[in-house]
């Protein structure tokens, strides 16, 4: 089906006709890559590319490789009719939204594995999610070839790892980090976030704030070790379990021990009953001294 405004395609032969069509007319074109159940976060992406590339492709595809076996790939939110409603409302031009069997046909075999960024932290935790992301984004880029294609910050070990694969592959794309999008008392908009009971919704915002708190105080000079323990046993205490909440170089994902003279990044995952929620913050270099 297709919304008014704009035109959905399924297979990737329709999607590099169209794409190739607009290559003639010497459009740029911008990527976005969902897996649905929009929300604002997403449109933000989809606003980024706007500014950036003529035309836009939005795809939506709920990716059974980047889901362990005990995760949620069967219940994933996929309200198709609503996500067209939304992206026909926006400057989108083409959604993309691919079946399993026209990603993965009978007989796919080829993995992308990202060492080093990809490894620890979220991965520590879902082994092999981001080969699957990996996989599909290569995918994804190479189907559809854009200039640039938009990510989100909210997850930010993915952005890293979808950055260092587009280079070492040599894609020729930019890849382009958007901020993350924010209900007004901090937590990080999601799909998942649609899996929270009322009450966990109200525990949920902790994790923002204990990320802003554990920021605040290693940007004014703390220690991170102690920081970063005191952050942990204060969500735990509030029933949040904590998966990791770590610092980390902002560019390679290196552990930070000690505040040094590059930008570094706190991260964590927390699970909140069934729900598995992430979030991160910059934490920027110390001013150098004036001396
Ligand atoms: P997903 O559909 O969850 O796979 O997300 C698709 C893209 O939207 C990814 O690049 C995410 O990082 C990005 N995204 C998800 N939530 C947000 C948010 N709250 N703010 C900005 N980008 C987001």
């Amino acid at each position: 089906m297709s919304a008014p405004g704009l035109a959905v395609v399924r297979s990737v032969a329709e999607l590099r006709r169209r794409v190739a069509a607009w290559r003639a007319a010497g459009d740029t074109i911008g990527l976005v890559p969902t897996m649905g159940a929009l929300h604002a976060g997403h449109l933000a992406l989809v606003a980024a590319a706007r500014e950036r590339c003529r035309r836009t492709v939005v795809s939506i595809f709920v990716n059974p490789k980047q889901f362990g076996p005990c995760e949620d790939f069967a219940t994933y939110p996929r309200p198709e009719t609503a996500d067209f409603a939304k992206l026909s409302a926006t400057s989108a031009e083409l959604a993309f939204v691919p079946s399993i069997d026209e990603m993965y046909p009978e007989g796919f075999s080829t993995a992308i594995n990202v060492s080093g960024i990809g490894e620890g932290l979220c991965d520590a935790h879902r082994p092999g999610h981001f080969d699957g992301v990996a996989t599909v984004v290569a995918k994804l880029l190479i189907q559809t070839a854009p200039d640039a294609a938009f990510f989100g910050e909210k997850d930010y070990q993915q952005l890293m790892v979808v950055r260092r694969m587009a280079r070492d592959l040599d894609l020729p794309v930019e890849i382009v980090g958007v901020p993350t999008v924010r209900e007004p008392d901090g937590l990080a908009l999601s799909s998942r976030n649609a899996y929270l009971s009322a009450d966990e919704r109200r525990l949920a915002p902790h994790l923002n704030r204990a990320l802003r708190e554990a920021a605040a105080e290693i940007t004014g000079g703390a220690a991170p070790a102690p920081v970063l323990e005191r952050a942990i046993s204060a969500l735990t205490d509030r029933g949040l379990r904590v998966e990791y909440l770590e610092l980390r170089d902002a560019a390679t994902l290196a552990p930070v021990a000690s505040r040094a003279a590059r930008p570094a990044r706190l991260l964590a995952a927390v699970h909140l009953g069934r729900t598995r929620l992430i979030d991160n913050l910059p934490v920027p270099p110390p001013a150098p001294s004036r001396s």
